[in-house]
């Protein structure tokens, strides 16, 4: 048999070219194959035109193991999916006698007279089985094409497709060898743009390599996702390690983070290590800095105050972030005070952190690319780092 390495990935639906819907099928499936170790080659988008459906299956069957396509089940004169694949592998279709009865019975449960329309749903061609939808009126197709290739086809409405792809294809496709043994990792990174990374890790990151070695830009980390397939000699397992610890070499003291950690999981584990608590009061940021930390922090926050930009301390002098984390310190008790202040300038805000805690003060200033509510969050990431960078020193 067959092992299915590869795969491409066909959204069929005229609604899907013109805008009207967005493709989400095709990112739950590809994020699906992925881990398992499916490389997904390409995903399309087609509108309902056989001709067009046909030639990309056929091209898709050229290059890859695994076709998967979501839409085009209906039964509508529009939905040409069926059409298409039979006319790809040159197959006749013909109604099935099983899921005839099964689709009749549907229309019968709920008193409807059968339309004639819907007949096609219970097409099948020879080398196709159908695949059960407990949510709907279409089945999809599994077919066994040549060369030991799969296609498999689900209906468009996701909360059909979903449970016919983990509780059905899914499985069959592990019984077939899906995918190679992948082992992957992420490193969560802050401070650096995307192409100072790309500069630092030079020929790390080069394509087609393995192991891979790729950066993502995030909203809250530019991640670097390092991952291998084992060779005859050495473990996927070996080649990450190998692969990490030259990143880390080269900007380990960017990295805050692993896999999916978020800020607020990355800082109160280092609050956690030192048995510390965490007072925070923040200035013209609208709580964004609470908003990114808060709630994960649980008890590990003593305090929180999020005021506004137009904010004078009680005696009318100016107001001195340095001061505002050593009183939110002190008064709630904790062993670090965190104050973030964030003023306008220009388009962007410059941003002022102060953190206390038992080793004295330390205070920075920074700016957040554009105002608004992009640049509070920017302003809180900066002032997690800070926090980050703090505690680990
Ligand atoms: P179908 O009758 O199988 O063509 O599916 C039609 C419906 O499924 C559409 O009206 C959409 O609401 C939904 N749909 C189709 N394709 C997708 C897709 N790729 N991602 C999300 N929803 C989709
Ligand atoms: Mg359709």
């Amino acid at each position: 048999m067959r092992p299915i390495h590869a795969a491409e990935l066909l959204s069929i639906g005229s609604e899907l070219t013109v805008g009207e819907t967005r493709d989400t099928n095709s990112s739950d499936l590809a994020r699906a194959l992925t881990e398992h170790g499916v490389e997904v080659l390409r995903i399309t988008a087609l509108p309902d035109h056989l001709a067009t459906v046909r030639d990309a299956f056929q091209a898709a069957l050229g290059r890859t193991d695994l076709v998967i396509s979501t839409g085009g089940l209906g039964p509508t004169p529009d939905d040409l999916t069926r059409e298409s694949i039979a006319a790809a592998i040159g197959e006749a279709p013909t109604v099935d006698a099983d899921l005839e009865v099964w689709l009749r019975g549907l229309f019968e449960r709920r008193g409807l007279p059968f339309p004639a329309a819907n007949l096609k749903q219970a097409w099948l061609t020879p080398s196709s089985t159908a695949i059960p939808n407990a949510n709907g009126t279409a089945p999809g197709w599994w077919v066994d094409a040549l060369g030991g290739r799969v296609i498999v086809a689900l209906p468009g409405p996701p909360r059909e497709m979903r449970p016919m792809w983990t509780g059905w294809v899914l499985p069959r496709l592990k019984e077939r060898g899906l995918g190679q043994q992948t082992v992957s990792m992420t490193l969560r990174t802050i401070g650096l743009g995307e192409s100072t990374i790309a500069d630092r890790l030079g020929r790390l990151l080069d394509r087609g390599a393995n192991p891979t070695v790729a950066t993502y830009a995030r909203a809250d980390a530019v991640d670097i996702r390092i991952s291998a397939l084992p060779t005859p000699t050495v473990s996927a397992a070996d080649l990450v390690a190998t692969a990490e610890a030259e990143v880390l070499d080269l900007i380990g003291d960017h990295v805050w983070g692993r896999g999916n950690a978020t800020w607020a999981a990355a800082i109160d584990d280092l609050l956690e290590a030192r048995g510390w608590r965490l007072a925070l009061v923040e200035v013209g940021t609208a709580g964004a800095v609470v908003a990114l930390l808060g709630e994960g922090l649980g008890d590990r926050i003593a305090s929180a105050e999020a005021l506004p930009a137009d904010h004078r301390p009680a005696d009318g002098g100016r107001l001195h972030p340095r001061k505002l984390a050593e009183q939110a310190r002190h008064n709630s008790d904790a062993e670090v005070g965190l104050a973030v202040r964030v003023t306008t300038r220009g388009d962007d805000l410059a941003v002022t952190i102060a953190i206390a805690d038992p080793r004295g003060t330390h205070t920075e200033r920074r700016v957040a690319f554009l105002g608004g509510q992009q640049g509070r969050t920017r302003a809180a990431l900066l002032a997690a780092a800070a926090l980050q960078r703090r505690l680990t020193a």
